[in-house]
């Protein structure tokens, strides 16, 4: 990996390190007052400044000229450290250095005085690599380590450090950076090396980074290093293998607004764009769970994002959050089912068409038109009485006389679903669409509006739930068969609410490319 601006722009005072202020406070207080402890650990993601942060607290208790704990990065042991000639910093990378051996090595060494300093300062990184024995011969001189030895163990899975080694440090837990610190932090990159990079593209590598600013500044080398010319948001795109997060939001937006064919459409040209579904889908998923997480903490989510991008994030956190884990929940499925598609895009498609017609079948939305910004969400405007149950229509229908499992079945219906959720809560999707065709003592026949969910349901795994629950429920074995609504001849034309469906359905398939007695759905 490119590492030009990371080695430019490590920080070399703790006034230069970006976002770690209650660390670099507690350290400096420490230099200052001379209360430094002999070892550390510091926890935290890759790419944060933990291993930056070591080598400033090297300079700042060697330093000659410290100023109030700052080290002056001028003096001879700061220009050693910096140039990595100090020869009492030693730093061992246990992942390629995991044996007894190495630690036993550095313990003998940390034995006598500094030769050019006053601290010794011994640096492990990714200390819960190291061997069970390994930690055994660094727990002793943890126990009484020399008073010229300063330890610094620095670890992205403090998990897996034995609790021995933990209870003998002063723990700091470094944090992710917000992607709006990141972009700050390479506007000034660029603007210092005269690089032509628009803002969506700076966005871009900071969503990228994922929190690590050593991953952002190796992206801008990459960028860097494809030309000065401008580089368009697409081309970024495909070189970070990313989408950009203006696409992903207008994605929700046309996901949210009900239209199932202008989502599909959208859809479609991106795949003619060329861009990757899979990596669409992914970066999809993510931006979900980024609103997921905003939705549950609400205002005192972490200001991850940029400003403009958190106003739209801010909208779509008050869509009602069973909606979100139901849309994550689906396009998880399709996620997992592109592989073995023939079309690559059908699934995340098929995942839409699905959420839509949820939406305008569920129940649960009538709490929410008021809520939400209802220009922008307007399929949630749908009428209290348009979102009656399904099992009450069909007995309203007066097609047959209900009988007594049929009046059973309705009473329990609810009842029913909540249990299932409670094994299986994607099921409910495709049930909530269900209507009841038959019920005797021993069968139960589910009738759907789309083969999909007919086939969901019929998975072996899938029926084995619904048929357990059934029992609970019902308190007797009943055998589930399904059968498609355009396969029943006799079935009651209902009110306006099928037709709604069906051309819904319609509309889809002919974004799909394909007739409307075809299935749009991939061979088994
Ligand atoms: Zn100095």
């Amino acid at each position: 990996m490119n590492q030009v601006f990371y080695r430019q722009y490590r920080p070399q005072t703790f006034a230069e390190v970006v976002n770690q202020e209650p660390i670099k406070i507690t350290l400096q207080n420490a230099v200052r007052d001379g209360s430094v402890a002999h070892a550390y650990l510091f926890c935290g993601p890759r790419g944060v400044g933990k291993t930056s942060m070591a080598r400033i607290l090297a300079k700042a208790v060697n330093c000659d000229k410290p100023k109030k704990g700052e080290p002056c990065d001028g003096c001879n042991a700061c220009e050693a450290i910096r140039g990595g000639k100090f020869l009492d910093l030693i730093e061992i990378d246990a992942a390629s250095h995991t044996g007894v051996d190495n630690i036993r090595e550095v313990i003998e060494h940390v034995k006598f005085s500094p030769s050019q300093g006053k601290f010794k300062v011994i640096v492990i990184d990714e200390v819960h690599m190291l061997s069970k024995g390994a930690f055994n011969a660094l727990l002793k001189t943890l126990e009484e380590p020399p008073s010229h030895a300063l330890f610094v163990l620095a670890t992205t899975e403090l998990t897996k450090v034995p609790a021995t080694i933990v209870s003998r440090t002063q723990r700091f837990d470094f944090k992710r950076l917000s992607q709006a610190d990141i972009a700050e932090k390479l506007i000034g990159v660029a603007r210092d090396n005269k690089l032509q990079v628009d803002d969506a593209v700076m966005k871009l590598v900071a969503r990228a980074a994922e929190g690590s600013l050593r991953d952002a500044l190796s992206m801008l080398d990459q960028l860097s290093s494809f030309g000065k010319a401008d580089l368009t948001l697409e081309q970024a795109e495909e070189l970070l293998g990313q989408t950009s997060l203006r696409l992903l939001q207008e994605f929700f937006d046309q996901v949210f607004s009900g239209d199932a064919g202008s989502a599909i459409r959208f859809l479609k040209k991106i795949v003619s764009a060329g861009r990757d579904i899979t990596q669409f889908t992914n970066g999809f998923l993510e931006y979900l769970d980024t609103v997921l997480g905003y939705a549950s903490s609400g205002p005192q989510a972490p200001s991850m994002l940029v400003n403009e991008d958190r106003l739209l994030l801010e909208k779509h956190g008050r869509v009602p959050r069973e909606r979100l884990v139901s849309l994550i929940d689906l396009v998880l499925a399709a996620a997992q089912r592109i592989r073995s598609s023939p079309l690559p895009e059908l699934p995340l498609e098929l995942a839409v068409v699905q959420f839509v017609e949820e939406e305008q079948t569920s129940d649960s939305q009538a709490g929410f038109a008021g809520k939400a910004d209802s220009k922008i969400f307007k399929s949630h405007q749908t009428k209290k009485s348009d979102v009656e149950p399904a099992v009450g229509s069909i007995l309203s229908s007066g097609d047959s006389p209900p009988n007594r499992f049929y009046e059973e079945t309705h009473s329990n219906w609810n009842k029913f679903l909540e249990h299932v959720k409670s094994y299986n809560h994607s099921l409910i999707s495709s049930l909530r669409l269900a209507k009841v065709v038959a019920c005797d003592s021993s069968k139960l026949t589910l009738s759907f509006p789309y083969r999909f969910h007919q086939e969901t349901v019929e998975q072996r795994k899938n029926k084995i739930v619904i048929e357990k629950a059934l029992e609970e429920i019902f308190a007797r074995p009943l055998r589930l068969e399904s059968r498609l609504a355009s396969d029943l001849a006799d079935e009651p034309a209902a009110s306006d609410k099928p037709k709604r469906k069906g051309k819904l359905v319609e509309e889809a398939l002919k974004v799909f490319g394909v007739g409307s007695s075809n299935s749009p759905l991939p061979p088994r």
